[in-house]
């Protein structure tokens, strides 16, 4: 099987999705691809580069929506300025909203924000359904439709931007869009008060198999000029597709989390099963050589907390030799499990999943057990997956057989 993500490395224009009126949707693009555009609709070549630039500043700096909006005939002819459409947007008691989004060939996909006390973190998708199949997540149950674009995936950060009313001049007169939850509460954000602060790669979807797409969109966020949001503020996480991970390092260069969930090569086999492909070991030496990673930027180890499975005293002491073996600079973050509709697990005991993390802190690792967020809406880890694409046990069962035989 080929491996999505490793097909071709050699940088190519990207294809830019035709719309029926012929015009291009800015949104996604890198300035550069603006500038040659400008220059294609006839700007002379330095013109196109000044004019790219401004543009660039309206679209990632202001948040501008409407292209007319520039007075210029010329622009508006030719270009649009794209936003993913929303379906549904809905709101947890805890504050966490989710959006159903639907991309123009009409596949549906989902972001979260979710409000704390002092940041405020968007969950972003990369891809619609997923070609894994971890055991315990529900996007695992859903075929992979396709990639996001980089318009699709930065998107989804511009969307959050205007319905948190965050643009520098839409400001206050905003605010009304926004949940009197998030309204009543503005005070405790952070010191710049901003509501968006942090950015997770932990949508639907696996990032480093959309790679190309993913820097490319999460390069947007970070521009200076544009969206200007640092990348320590920023992390990715995988399931654990070791070939990309030090290219992510590298190019992308934000902060890493790893799912791991397991510390034995049959339990992680079973439930993270691209562990077939790319071993613990693989996986631990990739992490040990991450880009970047040092004590002040620790990679996060996800381990989600399954009853009987995988969340025993033993395996919380094994979890502390591997990082220490592997030296490497960690924090682990448990997890407990969020049930859906059909799942096979249970979420371990409250007692349990304290004693595990005991263990973890003695042995002198940072291992917080993470709030459940958005349970009401499922808008918790593992729970996204739209309406649209639930599917009957029959179906789950044949997809999950599939999917194995896939990754051999
Ligand atoms: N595909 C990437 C990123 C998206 S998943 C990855 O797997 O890392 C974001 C996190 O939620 C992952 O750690 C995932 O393992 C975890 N998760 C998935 N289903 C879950 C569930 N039902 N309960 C709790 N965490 C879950
Ligand atoms: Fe895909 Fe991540 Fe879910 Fe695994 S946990 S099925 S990699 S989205």
């Amino acid at each position: 099987m080929q491996i999505p993500g490793l097909i071709d490395p050699v940088p190519v224009a990207r294809d830019i999705t035709p719309r029926e009126d012929g015009r291009v949707d800015l949104i996604g693009l890198p300035r550069q691809r603006i500038a040659e555009l400008f220059e294609t609709a006839g700007l002379d070549a330095k013109a196109a580069k000044l004019r790219a630039k401004q543009v660039f500043h309206w679209l990632y700096h202001r948040g501008m929506t409407d292209i007319a909006k520039t007075m210029r005939p010329w622009l508006a002819e030719r270009f649009v300025i794209g936003r993913p459409e929303i379906v549904l947007s809905q709101h947890s008691s805890d504050g966490t909203r989710k959006w159903l989004l639907k991309t123009a060939d009409d596949h549906e996909y989902e972001m979260v924000f979710i409000p704390d006390a002092d940041r405020g973190t968007l969950c972003v998708s990369s891809q619609v359904g997923c070609t894994l199949n971890c055991r315990f997540c529900h996007t695992g149950t859903m075929r992979l439709v396709r990639n996001l674009t980089p318009g699709e995936i930065v998107g989804q950060v511009m969307l959050a931007r205007d319905a948190l009313g965050e643009w520098p001049k839409a400001g206050q007169a905003d605010l009304s869009a926004l949940g009197d939850d998030l309204v009543d509460d503005d005070g405790g954000y952070s010191s710049d008060g901003r509501l968006l602060t942090n950015i997770v790669m932990m949508g639907m979807g696996e990032p480093l198999y959309n790679f190309d797409n993913v820097r490319d969109a999460l390069k947007l966020v970070m521009d200076g000029d544009g969206l200007a949001l640092s990348k320590r503020r920023i992390t990715l996480s995988t399931s654990g597709v070791v070939p990309m991970m030090a290219k992510c390092g590298e190019e992308i260069g934000v902060n890493l989390a790893v799912s791991l969930h397991a510390v034995t090569k049959d339990i992680r086999d079973e439930i993270v099963p691209i562990n077939r492909k790319y071993g613990l070991e693989e996986l631990l030496q990739a992490c040990a050589d991450y880009p970047g990673a040092s004590n002040a930027r620790r990679i996060t180890f996800e381990y989600v907390m399954l009853k009987d499975k995988n969340d025993s005293d033993e395996h919380a002491r094994e979890l502390v030799r591997l990082i220490k073996q592997y030296k490497l600079p960690a924090k682990v973050n448990l997890i407990p499990f969020n049930p859906w509709p059909g799942a096979i697990y249970e979420c371990s005991s409250q007692e349990r999943i304290r004693r595990f993390s005991e263990i973890v802190f003695e042995g002198g690792i940072s291992a917080p057990v993470r709030t459940p967020r958005g349970r009401d809406i499922d808008a918790a880890c593992g729970q996204l997956k739209t309406a649209a694409q639930k599917m009957s046990r029959a179906e789950l069962d044949r997809l999950a057989e599939e999917k194995q035989a896939a990754l051999g």
